[in-house]
């Protein structure tokens, strides 16, 4: 089957085709720009980025300009739309609603509708690209893959807030957990490469790309996460402060003369290391000003790396113990400086990073010494290989 996987944000759309059977990624690309322009980058396999001005007031042309790509017949890699057997949406949100996949229909829409309060910035975006597609593809199935989904599973002393009963009972307020696809990919895969069978392990994955969370996955379930009623809690991130004293918000718009809304703005966009360095949200150049001796930057990167593994420290009591903890997305697929610095605090349970195994980026690698009590690896996600798969899985048991 060829899965045509759909990532929407409010400006964005993200897709990829990918062939079920084969697991390959026959093209990639992103419209930018919706509503204020217009830009498509398409990369067929194994040819040139190609990048098109075209007006896009809407999403529903975006799709059209990526179903026109992909049949293009220079650099297209599809003879009609007959070939697109599927589409697997990308939902953040799913609630309580969801603890799996979904096939899309009206009724499942107005759920989602319904979360809509929960991720006011993401659904609605989400939903505008199910609605378009629905219109230039009407006869396509089509599946909804929850970022939320796959942390269904932790019970109420992980996702209760020390707040009044009725917050949770009558608007929802819990821990809900997010990058679900993400964890669940990477937990699977780390089962595998351990050679224990997924229903009998401990599994820390610490998914750090420039929105972060770490998961305890016992048994090929989570059981507890980072990230909570928003993608806001949990470790420092690029832009988003983690974990705060909730005090900090009036003390701060006591400070600058600001209202709840200017004070989110804060933790969300000028928080995280871009405001602790000063210097960027990326990793890289952090990085790079800690090399040239900057002690700010050093205090940043420890900082994280602390929070980082106080989080593992936390589930692998969570769980009991441990089988392994894995690195993935950008920071964790890419910087030797986070994953030493956090694991180097594990070294009285017996678990040693090996020097030269530690130094690598994007590929799956172990990098921990062979004696090393738990194992640690690197393993690249792949959200949308993961978004495919359950689309598959969805529309076999329809
Ligand atoms: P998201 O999907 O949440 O936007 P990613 O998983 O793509 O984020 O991660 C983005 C972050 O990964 C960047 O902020 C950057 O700091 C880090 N990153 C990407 N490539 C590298 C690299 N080669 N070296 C160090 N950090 C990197």
């Amino acid at each position: 089957m060829n899965i045509l996987v759909i990532n929407c944000g409010s400006s964005s759309l993200k897709f990829q085709v990918i062939n079920s059977e084969s697991e390959e990624v026959l093209a990639k690309g992103i419209c930018e720009r919706i509503g204020i322009g217009g830009v498509l980058e398409y990369t067929p396999k194994g040819g040139e980025k190609e990048i098109t001005q075209i007006d896009m007031p809407t999403h529903v042309e975006a799709v059209q300009n990526v179903l026109n790509a992909l049949t293009n017949e220079k650099t297209g890699i599809l003879k009609s739309l007959d070939e697109i057997d599927a589409v697997g949406h990308r939902i953040v949100h799913g609630g309580e609603a969801f603890s799996e996949a979904a096939l899309i229909t009206e009724e499942m829409i107005k759920e989602v509708e319904a979360c809509n309060d929960l991720a006011p910035l993401h659904n609605p975006a989400n939903i505008i690209g199910i609605r378009s597609c629905q219109k230039v593809l009407p006869n396509v199935p089509m599946v909804g893959v929850f970022d939320t989904a796959f942390h269904q599973t932790m019970p109420a002393k992980a996702y209760l807030y020390g707040l009044p009963k009725k917050y949770y009972d009558e608007y929802k307020v819990r821990r809900y957990g997010f990058h679900g696809t993400s964890h669940q990919f990477v937990s699977r895969r780390a089962a595998e490469l351990i050679k224990k069978p997924l229903e009998d392990s401990k599994i820390v994955v610490c998914h750090l790309g420039n929105g972060a969370s770490i998961s305890a996955v016992l048994n090929g379930k989570s059981i507890d996460t980072s990230m909570g009623l928003t993608p806001l809690e949990g470790v420092i991130m690029g832009t988003r402060s983690g974990d705060i004293d909730p005090s900090i918000v009036q003390f701060i718009a006591n400070k600058e003369g600001c209202d709840i809304d200017g004070v989110m703005n804060i933790l969300n966009k000028q928080s995280g290391v871009l405001g602790m360095s000063g210097i960027s949200s990326d990793f890289r150049d952090i990085t790079a000003k800690m090399e040239e001796g900057d002690q700010n930057a050093k205090d940043v990167l420890e900082t994280y790396s602390y929070r980082v593994a106080k989080y593992i420290g936390a589930y692998i009591t969570a769980m009991h113990g441990v089988d392994a903890i894995v690195f993935t997305a950008g920071v964790g697929e890419n910087n030797k400086y986070i994953r030493r610095m956090a694991i180097s605090y594990f070294d009285y349970m017996g678990i040693k990073m090996d020097p030269e195994r530690s130094e690598a980026v994007r590929c799956e690698a172990l990098l921990s010494t062979d004696d090393s009590t738990v194992p640690v690896w690197m393993i690249p996600t792949d959200e949308e290989l993961s978004i495919a798969r359950q689309t598959v899985e969805v529309l076999g048991k329809k």
